[in-house]
């Protein structure tokens, strides 16, 4: 089979995702920047029973190259593709229903820098994106224009995308991005959390450049 590998990564990370409670059923999907185009997790199948076969190769057009024992590609498969298409860096695309991160969509508010950490996405703020039916262009437009050049945004009314250049990457950020949403929505049960200042975050975002490297 063609980039076996590649395939049990997005399922051993789609697989990682509902572990850690970041998405219930078979909501949320995982993707891969794969040939020009991407591999993407099929609609409507659990993880726990996902095969390797079960991926689908698409391009960013939406021409589904092989289509394996009937499955259709993610309903979400526009936003991937958008994301893909916009971000040439972006390697791994993570789209998930989080408890903490959705409950805040719903609310239609940012995560803005209560915590250094909201610069893990590339920017001062983590942007909620306007809201749009699941699976639509006008829902993978929302989501690219709350993105801008940053790795995460929430989705209003749905949930999150998070991206990187490797699935590690994508789902490392998917996981801070929910616990940010945990952590600033017990702070917003007792009070108006302080804000860290724009240069206080310029510091954080510059540290972050060569974090780790
Ligand atoms: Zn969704």
């Amino acid at each position: 089979m063609i980039n076996y590998a590649q395939r049990t990564q997005v399922i051993a990370a789609a697989r990682h995702m509902e572990d850690r409670g970041l998405t219930q059923g078979t909501s949320g999907n995982v993707s891969v920047r794969f040939a020009e185009g991407m591999l993407i997790t099929p609609s409507a199948v659990p993880y726990s029973t996902m095969e390797p076969s079960d991926l689908i190769t698409m391009s960013l057009e939406g021409r589904v190259r092989g289509v394996p024992r009937g499955r259709l590609p993610s309903t979400e498969w526009r936003m991937h593709a958008g994301i893909f298409a916009h971000g040439p860096d972006i390697g791994a695309i993570i789209h998930a229903h989080p408890p903490w991160s959705t409950a805040l969509s719903c609310l239609r508010r940012d995560i803005p820098p209560f915590h250094y950490m909201v610069a893990a996405a590339g920017g001062t703020v983590i942007r909620c994106s306007g809201y749009a039916t699941f699976g639509t262009q006008e829902l993978a437009d929302a989501a690219l224009q709350a993105l801008g050049d940053r790795r995460a945004c929430l989705l209003a009314n749905h949930g999150i995308i998070a991206c990187g250049n490797s699935l590690d990457a994508a789902l490392r950020l998917a996981i801070e991005v929910e616990a940010l949403a945990g952590q600033y929505m017990r702070a917003l049960s007792v009070g108006e959390p302080a804000l860290l200042t724009d240069a206080q975050m310029a510091s954080v975002l510059e540290e972050f450049k060569t974090y780790g490297r």
